[in-house]
């Protein structure tokens, strides 16, 4: 991990991908995404994360250590966006009342 991301990855207070504060934290396997365990288990879920996950392991074993990722592909995007839908869907059938504060 490069000094860069590692400082954004502990200073970090809510998650690069949707935005909610970070309780727990982990990195992306796609990219330099400093990540909440929501989004970190969507992305587990992802059609591009074996083959991510796969490269990673590769650039380490090959000693580079600061492999930026692969990148998310159009179709992991869209899967992860759909994933994110879904979740606040569920967050706002179980918390109607945070829902309507915000609104
Ligand atoms: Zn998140």
């Amino acid at each position: 991990m490069s000094k860069h991301t590692q400082d954004h990855f502990f200073a970090a207070k809510t998650c690069d991908r949707c935005g909610d504060p970070l309780r727990a934290r982990t990195m992306s396997k796609f990219n330099r995404d400093t990540l909440c365990m929501a989004c970190k288990q969507a992305e587990r879920e992802c059609p591009g994360y074996i083959d991510a996950d796969d490269a990673e392991v590769a650039a380490v074993r090959g000693g580079d250590y600061n492999f930026p990722g692969v990148g998310l592909t159009a179709r992991d995007r869209e899967f992860l966006a759909l994933r994110l839908a879904e979740r606040r869907a569920r967050d706002a059938q179980a918390h109607p009342e945070a829902d309507a504060a915000s609104a």
